[in-house]
């Protein structure tokens, strides 16, 4: 697809950042290139229209960017998957290993129904650790993961390998 391209090409590259030896991919080029950012939506929302998806999950931050447009133009109800101690409701917690030490993800109880159909959104997969966490949180409430669905992906990571046999799909690899 031609518009691929131009959607990479908007995505900056800092590197050292958040420290040294990190390429840090940064989205937020892309966000004030219009074209560049609808056309992203797009791509997505021809992809997932039609496909039975009652929930888009987005993860925190950049997952919050680009689910809720996705969402309203499939007709699907938004849920934030979030840091902890974040959301003011009740939540369940997935946890999920970093490089030192671990993390989690949380979501407020009630928000998605068992028998739902969802779609994971987050702007970038690395190790892999975060969607998987992810995908683990909506399938313990009985919630269908369709897809995960990333602007990018650093495949020397092998991220995806962490996802079983959950489909990932994304637009953009970067090394
Ligand atoms: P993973 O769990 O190792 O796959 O890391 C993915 C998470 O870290 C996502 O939520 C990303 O937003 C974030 N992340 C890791 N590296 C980058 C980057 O280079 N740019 C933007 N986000 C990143």
């Amino acid at each position: 697809d031609p518009r691929l391209a131009g959607i990479a090409s908007a995505i900056r590259v800092i590197p050292d950042f958040p420290k040294a030896g990190i390429m840090f991919q940064d989205i937020t080029t892309l966000l004030l290139d219009v074209k560049a950012f609808r056309d992203t939506i797009d791509l997505f929302v021809d992809r997932y229209k039609d496909k039975g998806i009652s929930v888009v999950a987005g993860i925190e931050a950049r997952g919050f960017i680009f689910g809720p447009p996705i969402a309203l133009a499939i007709g699907a109800k938004f849920v934030p998957l979030r840091k902890p101690k974040k959301l003011p409701g009740e939540v369940i917690s997935e946890e999920y290993s970093l490089e030192y030490g671990t993390d989690k993800i949380e979501m407020h109880v009630g928000a998605v129904q068992a028998g739902e159909r969802a779609l994971i959104v987050d702007d970038l997969i690395a190790t892999g650790g975060t969607l998987n966490a992810a995908i683990r949180l909506l399938e313990r409430v009985g919630v269908e993961v369709h897809e995960c669905a990333c602007l990018m992906e650093l495949p020397e990571l092998k991220g995806r390998d962490r996802l079983g046999d959950k489909p990932l799909f994304v637009l953009v690899q970067s090394s």
